[in-house]
């Protein structure tokens, strides 16, 4: 699905056009404590500014020390995208003044990265793609700046340091990137395998993944890169198309009005659909990296690293295949499925509890009710259980719930995570199989109808209107393909009694 504002406009500069593109993402890692201190990154919902000190305050004499688990996440990164680990990295003190950064630099790494030159393959909507990976390197955190007004109306601008010296990688592309919907494939893919790595949360809406783009344009069959364009400000996998594409077009205008282009830095506006100068490249600083000083060489050593890439677990490419192949889902399911980690869970979960269910039927739960749900209701999306997906499939097969009323208790379910045992009783569901209740409901239903059934004898195609009809009068609980097969029989007996 393609989302780019004007499809045909497009499609004609691609024409004349080559987009070269590289991908710069930032995430925040998955550990219990900060990048350099042990203050929590449970930070989320906290009120500001507590959860900080001396070293992550960046205070005169504050000594860091290096989180382990936050490394290991990096070289697990770096083992999952067939990058190459030098056996001795360092630190580098990446200098510049900004409010966010009380110490006046931020410790990253520059030219001895822990990851360097992987890549990442993805389907697109033109096949297989496989990008370069040029780098993953560790760094920390800013604080966040929060403007606002204050009781005498003025406009001011707060600190909140709790985010300050959060762990984060940071992920470089080569400029192999061709266009909008491979950026954002590329992205999509990278999230479902830091998820499914256990590095990252990686929600871009909650910020916990960044994505930023350099665009540049040149005439398709010449080699020189053109003026390349920073984009950042998008927060979300649409937003990264739709800005791309954008930034791609008003390029090309641009260099066809035999304008020449600048090297800025520019956001995506969501709302207007447009891009925006932030920053010219006047601005850009000189960083002047130097080696950290408070902070030893680090070693990597083989054994270590070999250990954390035997524990990867299957990566998306490796799953979408095995689902596909082994459980015959089709593509669009298993890419749906593995892209998001907790639907993968899931489904994994009720596989494990319901070995013997279709898994084509607890796919099309799994990617029908509960992402309907996690779109709309996150909360409700974290109750539902495994194992209680497993007994409401397994009652639907059984023919004990109809299909209706399965959706009613899979809702139900969510909202307040009561069992499907306990919904079905205070319900009353309980798919009505037995043909001595059905016959009077049925009979009850032909009487009724004399024009329908007229209409049956002449041909017309009016057998659902009949199951619709006892299915109302029983509520949605009978079991409808017994109905169908009762109706047909009475009416094609003759005699309706
Ligand atoms: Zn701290």
């Amino acid at each position: 699905m393609t989302q780019s504002q004007t499809p045909s406009s497009l499609d004609a500069v691609l024409k004349r056009y080559e987009p070269v593109i590289g991908i710069e993402v930032h995430c925040q890692l998955k550990t219990a404590s900060k990048m350099f201190c042990g203050c929590s990154t449970s930070y989320a919902d906290a009120a500001p500014n507590t959860h900080c000190c001396p070293v992550c305050l960046g205070l005169p004499g504050a000594l860091p020390t290096i989180n382990k688990r936050a490394v290991e996440h990096v070289l697990a990164t770096g083992a999952a995208i067939h990058a190459e680990t030098p056996p001795a990295t360092r630190w580098d003190r990446k200098n510049y003044f900004y409010p966010d950064l009380p110490k006046g630099y931020q410790i990253s790494q520059y030219d001895l990265p822990l990851a360097a030159h992987g890549r990442l393959s993805f389907q697109t909507s033109e096949g297989e793609v496989t990008i370069g990976i040029t780098r993953a390197h560790l760094e920390e955190d800013t604080a966040k700046l929060v403007h606002s007004t204050n009781d005498a109306g003025r406009r001011v601008s707060l600190i909140d340091f709790n985010r300050s010296g959060a762990p984060l990688m940071e992920i470089v592309t080569d400029p192999d990137v061709r266009s909008a919907e491979q950026a954002r494939r590329y992205a999509e893919e990278l999230q479902a395998l830091l998820r499914a790595i256990g590095a990252s949360d990686a929600d871009m809406e909650r910020g916990q993944m960044r994505v930023e783009a350099n665009v540049s344009l040149r005439p398709r069959g010449t080699e020189p890169f053109g003026t390349r364009v920073e984009v950042k400000n998008m927060n979300s996998f649409r937003s990264v198309e739709r800005a791309i594409a954008y930034e791609i077009e008003r390029q090309a205008a641009a260099l066809d009005a035999g304008e020449t282009l600048t090297q800025d830095t520019r956001g995506w506006n969501e709302d207007r659909g447009t891009t925006y100068v932030m920053r010219s490249k006047e601005d850009s600083h000189d960083y002047r990296y130097f080696p950290e000083p408070d902070l030893p060489p680090l070693r990597v050593d083989a054994a270590w690293l070999a250990t954390i890439g035997a524990a990867l677990p299957e990566l998306p490419a490796a799953r979408r295949a095995r689902y596909e192949a082994d459980l015959g889902l089709s593509g669009y399911d298993a890419a749906v499925i593995v892209g998001d980690g907790r639907a993968t869970e899931l489904f994994e979960g009720a596989r494990a509890a319901a070995p013997d269910a279709d898994p084509k039927t607890l796919a099309n739960w799994v990617t029908g009710a509960y992402l309907g749900i996690l779109k709309t209701k996150p909360a409700a999306a974290a109750r539902v259980d495994a194992g209680q997906l497993a007994d409401l499939v397994r009652r639907v097969g059984a023919g004990e719930l109809s299909g209706t009323n399965a959706k009613e208790v899979f809702a139900a379910h969510a909202a307040d995570g009561a069992s499907v045992a306990s919904i079905v009783d205070r319900r009353g569901f309980r798919q009505i199989s037995d043909t001595s209740t059905l016959g009077p409901v049925i009979d009850e239903v032909i009487a009724a109808n004399p024009k329908a059934v007229d209409d049956y004898r002449a041909g017309k195609p009016v057998l659902g209107f009949f199951v619709g009809q006892v299915m109302k009068a029983t509520r949605g609980q009978a079991n409808a393909a017994l109905v169908q097969a009762a109706v047909k029989e009475r009416l094609d007996g003759g005699s309706g009694s």
